[in-house]
């Protein structure tokens, strides 16, 4: 653990939506994780966001102004678009004029603007990177930034980092979650669980023709945020054992998702992370996944889930005959080990000594 003195660190969330509405997927719980583990170690934490987040004691910058479009839809030479009013934009200009009250700021936007803008700040800018490489303007200007600044790039897993070619500059934060929120659920109910934003890249097709397969129920919880794609879902299986359970707030969430038999995980794109795979180990819920991406770094094969071929239903099929052989316990000690809240702190105020050269 370092000894960082205490710090003033001004986060900024990501302009794709406000914290709580589930458009921003797993980053507004990791923006929250990152708030918490630092409060509690004494650090100061400010937060901006887009007008209409919801934040549970944490000082909170609510600022308007339009969301920008979500990365993933798009091809590679996708052209990076402001909207007129940008809410990013005016996030950024309030830490221009803020900037002189922190001792570093703290980037949760996969969005061009705050890399672009990095050298015209006086303070340090942690920008911590949430998904894998998208497009070719986004990879340049991360890479410049990881030039000009070694030290301030942040990411995931070694899966997303590896997505990018200045990977050996990556911090490797993972990430962490108030446990204390997940409760332990020895006996869980049949189905199984499938949570996050209902989107081509996140695969959700796949989970449901393995319980097409298997006939065990599976319960769907997530933003719809592709309405097309989960119309088709529903045309192409309109039979399938499933249950749209939708949107839950976050500590209802965690009230829920222990009851869960197994996650399944079937992303089609290099998940960075995969929020949900610990949250879902840290209520005793064995994770099958696509060994691919951030998942693949998580689950222990065998121990605390099953890794499967990607893009395989059969394989996950095999995986879910197999889910009483793993030890549900076991799976809540892996979350204690690796991604509590004071393993994230210490991460953290590693890499912040890094960036502000402390070490
Ligand atoms: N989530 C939630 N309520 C729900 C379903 C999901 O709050 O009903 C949250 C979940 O806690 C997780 C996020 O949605 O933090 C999904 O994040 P993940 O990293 O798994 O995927 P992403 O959406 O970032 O690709």
């Amino acid at each position: 653990m370092s000894n960082l003195r205490s710090l003033k660190v001004l986060l900024l969330s990501t302009p794709v939506g406000a914290i709580g509405s589930g458009l921003g997927g797993g980053v507004e719980l990791t923006l929250q994780s990152v708030a918490r583990s630092l409060l509690r170690r004494g650090h100061s934490i400010t937060v901006v966001a887009p007008q209409g987040s919801v934040l549970d004691g944490i000082s909170l910058v609510e600022i308007p102004g339009n969301l920008q479009l979500t990365a993933q839809t798009g091809g590679r030479n996708d052209l990076i678009t402001l909207p007129e009013n940008s809410v990013l934009g005016n996030m950024w200009n309030y830490a221009r004029q803020v900037q002189h009250e922190y001792d570093l700021l703290f980037n949760f936007a996969y969005d061009w603007l705050p890399f672009y803008l990095t050298p015209f700040f006086d303070r340090a800018i942690a920008h911590l990177v949430s998904m894998g490489s998208l497009t070719d303007a986004m990879d340049q200007i991360i890479e410049t930034v990881a030039q000009e600044f070694p030290t301030t790039i942040g990411v995931h897993s070694r899966a997303q980092a590896e997505t990018f070619q200045f990977s050996d500059r990556c911090f490797n934060i993972k990430n962490g979650f108030d446990l204390s929120a997940y409760h332990f659920c020895a006996q869980p109910k049949q189905h199984l669980a499938w949570v996050g934003r209902i989107a081509p890249e996140k695969g959700l097709e796949d989970a449901i023709a393995a319980v097409q397969k298997t006939n065990i129920p599976l319960k769907i919880w997530g933003v719809i945020q592709d309405h097309v794609y989960w119309q088709q879902i529903l045309a192409t299986y309109p039979t399938a054992p499933m249950e749209y359970a939708g949107f839950l707030p976050t500590d209802q969430f965690q009230q829920v998702l222990g009851e869960s038999r197994a996650l399944l995980m079937t992303p089609h794109w290099v998940e960075a992370f995969g929020n949900v795979a610990i949250e879902a180990l840290a209520c005793g819920v064995p994770v099958i996944a696509y060994r691919r991406g951030g998942p693949a770094e998580i689950v222990q094969d065998g121990k605390t889930g099953w890794l499967v071929e990607p893009d395989r239903v059969d394989d996950l099929v095999s995986a879910i005959a197999n889910i009483d052989l793993i030890d549900r316990s076991t799976c809540r000690q892996h979350a204690e080990t690796d991604y509590s809240l004071e393993a994230l702190g210490d991460r953290l105020e590693a890499w912040f000594a890094q960036i502000l050269k402390l070490s």
